[in-house]
């Protein structure tokens, strides 16, 4: 199962050997583009013979109300080189076709043996909707990832008793605000000091970054890594990892992060 499909994200999953013909299941949390650019990427490259690829049935998606829409035109976009391939490389059409299925409420949007995924409705901003995040529980074990939002008390109340709760966060020097454009940036996303409160009020085994947003201009630097964690640290004193590429979290009864070897 895959959440979003941002740059890059064929070219991750191949670096940690996860075949990407072999996803089950992709689910978006909102239709901004630097979520949505690799799903072209996913769909076709894990149609081809490679075994990286392979795939043997639909390509399945899963997402807000306007998924089947983005679907639906990234076919009619790329149908020459599917005609192309399934006449040259003799690739089955039935395992380029794509299923989605679309929610506009919170609740069960996937299920699959022991596995549950729910979708909860976050606030990215006025003019940014549908904005979900996801709450996965399989055998007693709770992930929860915020998707893009500003302080929400849905994280909270779908945060409960995670063993991991994943969050967004944006930070930008006090200079850097002056800029209108910045400002409506940080307004769309979380502050540390926010995000810290989340993580005290939810208190997950492991509260991890993700979706760094560390502004920068010309002039200005981005914030630094030890910045954003010691800007959490005024809200937050728990266990707290920022994620970063290649990163993996094992969840037992404590909850670990592995750091790429690469
Ligand atoms: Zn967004
Ligand atoms: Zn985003």
């Amino acid at each position: 199962m895959l959440i979003d499909a941002g740059r890059g994200a064929a070219m991750r999953l191949f670096q940690l050997g996860i075949p990407i013909g072999r996803i089950d299941a992709l689910l978006l949390t909102h239709f901004h583009s630097d979520h949505t650019v690799g799903i072209p990427d996913l769909w076709l490259t894990g149609w081809l013979s490679s075994h990286f690829g392979n795939r043997q049935r639909p390509f399945n998606v899963i997402g807000p109300i306007g998924t089947a829409r983005l679907m639906h035109h990234l076919e009619a976009a790329y149908a020459h080189d599917i005609e192309i391939r399934v006449e040259d490389e003799k690739l089955a059409r039935e395992h380029v076709a794509i299923t989605v299925k679309e929610f506009d409420e919170d609740g069960v949007v996937y299920q699959s043996g022991d596995l549950r995924v729910i979708a909860f409705t976050v606030d990215h901003g006025h003019a940014i909707k549908p904005a979900y995040g996801y709450r996965i529980e399989y055998r007693g074990r709770v992930a929860v990832i915020s998707g893009d939002t500003r302080y929400n008390t849905n994280v909270l109340r779908y945060g409960e008793g995670a063993d991991i709760l994943i969050h967004e966060v944006a930070m930008a020097r006090p200079e850097l605000l002056d800029e209108a454009h910045i400002r409506r940036i940080v307004n769309h996303h979380t502050s540390p000091q926010e995000a810290g409160r989340v993580f005290a009020e939810t208190r997950p085994k492991l509260a991890a970054f993700t979706h760094l947003v560390l502004l920068a201009s010309e002039t200005v630097t981005a914030p630094t890594v030890e910045e954003l964690i010691a800007a959490t640290r005024e809200t937050y004193t728990g266990p707290l990892e920022v994620g970063e590429d290649l990163m993996t979290f094992e969840i037992d009864e404590t909850v670990s992060a592995r750091r790429s070897q690469t």
